[in-house]
């Protein structure tokens, strides 16, 4: 008897257990591990990026440590965790990471599966092609091959304006990129952010004029934490808008 006491006495403490650790949000997990774990990009300069000295650096990384400053108290707490357009949602999805801070535009198909901040930084879609290209303007994309990044809102843009234009898809940045330098493509369509990136370190490119969609980067987040982390990272947000660190950080990164 008392031997079944025990057993009951022990599941009910491990039932509670769990319970408590199911209902623990990511801000609570954030402030017990005093650490971020966040999702960025390693190949969309000048956002997330690996600078010269092996570091992970851009105006995305540095959103992404004010956030840990603000949280834990260091900007030296965090963790980043490469993800690419397509992998990104899922990171944030499974836990394995706790916020995305990776060029990610926040739109309505997306909110469907994930929570977004509000908006830190505002881009818009462009395309960049070689100098000698005949292209000049998105209509002439028409019935030409463009390369996108998978999972990327540049391809479903794409699709929107020219409905004719062939388009080639691939994981990377630094891979698309390289397909339009060995002409695998006429065109590379993605933010003008990370194409300025890209021009910035790359001779004899050109970038189209005009933009076709204004995208609101924010942080993902998962979508069944309660809104106390959503609340948080909006409330730092502003306040980064309020006391000019935004301003500084696109200064800092040469953007508009
Ligand atoms: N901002 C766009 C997006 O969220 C394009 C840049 C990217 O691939 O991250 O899809």
């Amino acid at each position: 008897m008392k031997k079944i006491l025990c057993l009951i006495i022990m599941s009910l403490l491990l039932l509670t257990a769990c319970t408590k650790k199911e209902k623990e949000n990511t801000l609570d997990k954030i402030i017990n591990r005093n650490l971020i774990i966040a999702g960025v990009k390693q190949d969309a300069g000048p956002f997330g990026h690996i600078n010269e000295k092996g570091q992970y650096d851009g105006f995305d990384i540095d959103v992404a440590k004010y956030i840990a400053n603000k949280l834990t108290g260091s900007e030296k707490n965090i963790k980043f965790v490469p993800v690419t357009s397509n992998t990104r949602i899922e990171a944030v999805t499974s836990g394995e990471v706790d916020m995305i801070i990776a060029t990610m535009s926040n739109t309505e198909s997306r909110r469907y599966i994930i929570d977004f901040s509000i908006p830190y930084y505002t881009a818009g879609q462009t395309a960049v092609v070689k100098n000698k290209s005949k292209i000049y303007s998105f209509a002439d994309l028409k019935d030409k091959t463009t390369i996108v990044v998978m999972g990327s809102t540049s391809e479903q843009n794409l699709r929107r304006v020219i409905p004719t234009a062939r388009i080639v898809g691939y994981s990377t940045y630094k891979e698309a990129f390289q397909a339009l330098k060995d002409g695998k493509g006429d065109a590379l369509s993605s933010d003008d952010t990370i194409i300025s990136g890209f021009i910035a370190k790359n001779k004899g490119f050109r970038v189209l004029k005009g933009r076709i969609s204004a995208e609101h980067y924010s942080i993902g987040i998962k979508q069944t934490d309660d809104k106390l982390l959503k609340e948080t990272l909006d409330s730092i947000i502003t306040g980064m808008k309020n006391n000019g660190t935004l301003k500084e950080l696109k200064k800092k990164w040469s953007l508009v």
